[in-house]
């Protein structure tokens, strides 16, 4: 479902940020990608979202080669691809509901789709019944679980985390592990960037490790 070969990206021209990284996720992976501060996370998971684009090698979603795609069809890409945030960027002028429509909003969904749609993500959170509030009223690990419903809401393939757990204590973590392992249990390929290695340890899943721009644990295909 992603793949790395050879990428290479380089922002200017002595500063490396990933070095010749390859990997395979299949479908319904669920992994982890780790490495210090400045080791290239953020630019690995902004070359499968296509918001920078590899200065050499090549990155596959879903069969589709994203080097040679076309910036028009880059929104496209982007609706199979779930994204969560640490800070989960809701917006704190609108109810729950609004906030997890967003997505299908962009898209032109019809009011009833969209209705249907929003109440089965969010009923997967656990949060059906609180659509009608504002973020601001839910705890910080029920928020969190609104910007997943609304990375979800779209039954998108691939759904990349950032630091989805840090600002959640162990416990809230887990949490929201067990929502991204049952997403990756019905086919969703599912990365999980982190710098937290408790939660890596206790979930024993295959976990990417990238020191200064190389990828140098859990390359290749399904490694662990
Ligand atoms: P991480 O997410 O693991 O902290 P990043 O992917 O953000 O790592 O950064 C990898 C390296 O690339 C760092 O040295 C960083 O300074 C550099 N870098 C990241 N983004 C840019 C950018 N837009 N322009 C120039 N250098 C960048
Ligand atoms: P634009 O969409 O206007 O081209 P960006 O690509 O920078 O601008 O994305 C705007 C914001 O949306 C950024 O915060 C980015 O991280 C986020 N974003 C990008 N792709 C996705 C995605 N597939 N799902 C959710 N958020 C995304």
């Amino acid at each position: 479902m992603i793949e790395f070969r050879q990428v290479t990206k380089r922002y200017d021209s002595d500063h490396i940020a990933l070095r010749a990284v390859n990997f395979h996720l299949d479908r319904g992976e669920l992994a982890f990608l780790t490495g210090h501060s400045g080791a290239g996370k953020s630019t690995l998971l902004k070359l499968i979202m296509v918001m920078e684009r590899p200065t050499a090698g090549e990155v596959i979603v879903g069969g589709q080669k994203l080097n040679s795609l076309p910036r028009r069809q880059i929104p496209y890409i982007r609706r199979h691809i779930g994204v969560v945030f640490q800070n989960h960027q809701l917006l704190f002028d609108r109810t729950v509901f609004d906030n997890v429509a967003m997505p299908l909003e962009v898209m032109g969904a019809s009011p009833e789709d969209t209705g249907r749609r929003v109440r089965a993500a969010l009923d997967k959170v656990g949060l059906l019944k609180k659509e009608k509030m504002n973020p601001m009223q839910l705890s910080g690990g029920e928020q969190q679980r609104v910007g997943i419903a609304r990375a979800v809401v779209n039954k998108p393939p691939v759904l990349l985390a950032d630091e989805p757990t840090g600002n959640l204590d162990p416990e809230l973590s887990a949490d929201i592990m067990r929502l991204f392992t049952q997403f990756s249990q019905v086919g969703v390929t599912v990365l999980v960037a982190t710098h937290d290695i408790a939660l890596i340890n206790e979930m024993n899943r295959r976990t990417l490790t990238l020191n200064q721009g190389q990828l140098v644990a859990g390359g290749g295909v399904s490694g662990h």
